[in-house]
């Protein structure tokens, strides 16, 4: 017997799902759901341990699991450490009693971990808890899958090529002031447009240009492509910061930096306008020659972002000790943060660390009006994401802005009144 309205994808009608919980009751209520689901082949664990064994044993192996945190033996956040480091990654729902900020803080060491997770919940399980977790399933292994292709296809001789070929160009997704919902700033993100693969995301072949010695000449590509395009908005009246992401590889190699201010100035492009992104752990290789070059930017005037901020290592003093002029707090702080607690309390001290250095202070991946309210009342300058605008071609930037500008500021403003 099917779920109304869920249609299960065939890896989970083939592979079927592993329910991991100790408790003899709250497993066969598992499994008992997932079989009237209408997935067959349900399999039972009763602690971490007996589950790894299952995973090893069987074939095909689970293509989901329910696990839940408190377990006898081996308990479930080590057995998930330890499906990871066997490279056996499926989706996984994770049941628990136990309080809120542990669950959340397990969401997060899976997500550190590549395990993606479906969701949290606490015990009994029942059929709509299956069913909203299910409408994560295909959209995880979609997500998977694109990775793998990429990860498995690309070769370093394919970016050379396709760096020579100008076939890699930044695309540009707009940075929003909380206050005023104008654009401030954009962001260049590059894409590699294929003629046989299609548009290509960065996660396929920054990883390739970086163990190979590409990097830099990416990086001037794509500053080229930015300069190029401030000009052609400069003339249009349209004079937004653009901000550059910045490989750790490049800050340490000679001249670049030189090179860098070089290219801004014969633009004619002021340094102001140009932010560059880098990430914690670019810092970390070589925390000396990093600060050189950063200072030696920051000096000539180019904004400076930390990316990603809340996914490395950085303290406090580490900050404030950078020529930092903005602080990107990371997506995973952003996203859930109106239904969680901790993640919450985490945001908004992240976002009054940032104003009490003086940093301009951005949230990624901004995908609900929820999380656009929440960082408003926690005090945020800015937003970047999807709910607002996904990256785009430069050419169609201003139409765009044409287009949906009002519609825009009528959703950030709406909540101005107070
Ligand atoms: P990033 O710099 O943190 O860029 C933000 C990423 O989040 C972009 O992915 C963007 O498309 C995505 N994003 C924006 N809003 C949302 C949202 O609301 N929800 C979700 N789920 N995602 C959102 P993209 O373009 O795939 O880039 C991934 C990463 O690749 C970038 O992360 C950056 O680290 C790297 N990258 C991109 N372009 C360059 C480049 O020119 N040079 C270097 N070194 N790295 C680059
Ligand atoms: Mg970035
Ligand atoms: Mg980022």
């Amino acid at each position: 017997m099917n779920m109304p309205g869920i249609k299960l994808h065939p890896l989970l009608l083939l592979h079927g799902a592993l329910v991991i919980d100790d408790s003899p009751v709250q497993r066969l209520n598992a499994v008992e759901i997932l079989r009237q689901a209408g997935i067959q082949r349900v399999y039972e664990a009763g602690d971490g341990l007996a589950g790894l064994e299952a995973i090893r044993n069987l074939f095909p192996p689970p293509a989901l699991l329910v696990v839940d945190l408190e377990m006898p033996k081996m308990d479930g956040i080590e057995m998930l450490q330890a499906l990871a480091n066997e490279n056996y990654r499926p989706p996984v729902l994770i049941a628990s009693a136990t309080h809120a900020s542990l669950v959340s803080s397990v969401e997060t060491m899976c997500r550190e971990l590549g395990l993606p997770i479906l969701g949290a919940f606490e015990k009994p399980f029942t059929a709509e808890i299956l069913k909203t977790a299910l409408r994560y399933f295909d959209h995880i292994l979609e997500v998977r899958q694109s990775h793998r292709r990429a990860e498995t296809e690309v070769s370093p001789e394919e970016v050379s090529e396709a760096l020579i070929k100008g076939q890699i160009q930044p695309h540009y997704q707009p940075k929003f002031c909380l206050k005023s919902g104008q654009i401030l700033g954009l962001e260049a993100l590059a894409r590699w447009s294929s003629p046989t693969r299609g548009m290509v995301s960065p996660a396929a072949f920054i990883p390739v240009a970086e163990d190979n010695g590409m990097i830099t000449q990416l990086t001037m590509v794509m500053l080229d492509a930015v300069l190029l395009q401030s000009q052609v908005w400069q003339r249009e009246g349209f004079t937004p910061s653009i901000a550059v992401n910045l490989s750790a590889l490049s800050l340490t190699e000679n001249n670049f930096v030189n090179e860098v201010i070089k290219r801004t100035l014969n633009a004619g492009v002021a340094p102001s306008q140009i932010i560059i992104e880098i990430t914690e752990s670019a810092l970390i290789s070589d925390m000396g020659a990093g600060l050189g070059a950063l200072g030696r930017l920051r000096l000539k005037g180019f904004g400076l972002s930390m990316d990603d901020y809340g996914t490395g290592f950085s303290t406090t003093q580490q900050l404030a000790r950078l020529p930092l002029t903005e602080l990107k707090i990371d997506r995973s702080f952003v996203s859930g943060a109106p239904d969680r607690n901790s993640l919450r309390t985490i945001l908004g001290s992240v976002i009054r660390m940032g104003c009490d250095l003086g940093l301009n202070t951005l949230a990624e991946g901004v995908e609900t009006e929820l999380e656009l309210r929440l960082l408003q009342s926690l005090g945020c300058q800015q937003v970047q994401g999807f709910l607002l605008a996904k990256p785009m071609p430069g050419d169609i930037v201003l139409p765009w802005r044409q287009e949906n500008g009002a519609r825009i500021q009528a959703l950030i403003m709406a909540d101005s009144s107070d």
